[in-house]
């Protein structure tokens, strides 16, 4: 069940500050200044003071996940007899502003860190439960998306939906929890959303049966040798990317107090396969980039039934090499097609 309401620009902003008095609310925001080159601004996840703070018009380089798997976390503190888990700054729930392809990529995550070897992830889970989701309508394609080749352009899972209009916002209200206040916002009205149907770039993906283990050595890899440099930006503007290292923080001289926390860490990255005697693999680039191809597309499939990718683009929009990830699969897939 679901009620539909419309709200003025004016009322949305009045509710949006009346909804930050009882939550944190979080979205795509514009930092000026802080982007990659001289005189850009940056566009990430942060916390939001007023509803004209959201950025609608610009994909986010960093993603949502931030907010449920930061990147470094104290895990606990240790002094030498006893340790104790770090708790959380505040007890705030957080209303998240993001688009359907997010939402997939969290469900992504929540498979890893919820679902994995039947293990739940406690540090991930507190953050998680936090979390409400209002989802920005996605109608169009930003640049380097392909959510719908990935089938992670449609989404039920939100509380809220949102169309934002040139005055005004139309909304979905799923279930109780904020369905009062936005009728006390506005009137009520019509309304589903719509997602995305087609985005310009395409992927075509392998299949399970047309993935000999040959590919595995093949020299279909090699070119990401030299152009790939590990800088792992790709790693970490992922959504779905959940791979992190833990690291002891000692204080002082001692060796006995100081506490562990958990860094990201991505397949890419120099030093993520050092293993203990000084062993490395995957010390070629292109072994990095088949192994980071292969998680996204292949074996997260066979163990969860989605594929890791949602297609957010962001892995393209990133490189400084511009290597391009739907690209790579395209490729993959013709080599596949073509026989080996
Ligand atoms: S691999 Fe690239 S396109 Fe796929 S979810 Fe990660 S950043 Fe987005
Ligand atoms: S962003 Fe590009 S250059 Fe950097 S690690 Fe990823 S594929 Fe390599």
């Amino acid at each position: 069940m679901s009620e539909s309401f419309r709200l003025s620009a004016e009322q949305f902003a009045q509710l949006f500050e009346q909804l930050s008095t009882a939550y944190l609310l979080a979205g795509p925001k514009r930092i000026a200044g802080a982007g990659r080159f001289s005189g850009t601004d940056l566009v990430r996840y942060a916390f939001l003071k007023s509803a004209d703070e959201l950025e609608l018009h610009e994909k986010s380089w960093f993603s949502p996940k931030e907010l449920v798997f930061p990147p470094d976390e104290t895990l606990f503190y240790f002094n030498g007899q006893q340790f104790t888990e770090a708790t959380l700054p505040d007890d705030h729930e957080i209303i998240v502003f993001l688009r359907p392809c997010d939402i997939n990529g969290i469900d992504r995550l929540d498979r890893m860190f919820l679902e994995n070897a039947g293990v739940v992830d406690p540090y991930y889970k507190r953050r998680r439960e936090r979390l409400h989701y209002f989802m920005i309508e996605c109608r169009e394609s930003f640049e380097n998306c392909f959510c719908v080749s990935m089938q992670a352009n449609r989404t039920s899972d939100y509380e809220v939906a949102l169309r934002f209009e040139e005055n005004s916002v139309q909304v979905e209200v799923c279930g109780q929890k904020f369905v009062d206040l936005f009728a006390r916002a506005g009137e009520k009205a019509e309304f589903k959303p719509e997602f995305v149907s087609e985005n310009p770039v395409r992927v075509e993906l392998p299949t399970e049966e047309t993935m000999p283990p040959e590919i595995f050595n093949d020299k279909f890899w090699d070119e990401y040798d030299s152009r790939c440099i590990a800088c792992g930006r790709c790693n970490t503007s992922c959504v779905t990317c959940s791979c992190f290292t833990t690291t002891d923080l000692f204080y002082g001289d001692s060796r006995q107090c100081g506490e562990r926390r958990r860094v990201w860490d991505g397949c890419h990255l120099d030093g993520f396969c050092d293993m203990a005697g000084g062993h490395t693999f995957r010390k070629d680039k292109g072994e990095r980039m088949r192994f980071k191809t292969f998680h996204k597309i292949y074996d997260f499939r066979k163990r969860f039934g989605v594929d890791m990718c949602v297609g957010c683009g962001r892995c393209d929009d990133v490189c400084p090499e511009y290597i391009s990830f739907s690209n790579c699969i395209n490729k993959l897939s013709a080599k596949l097609k073509g026989g080996l």
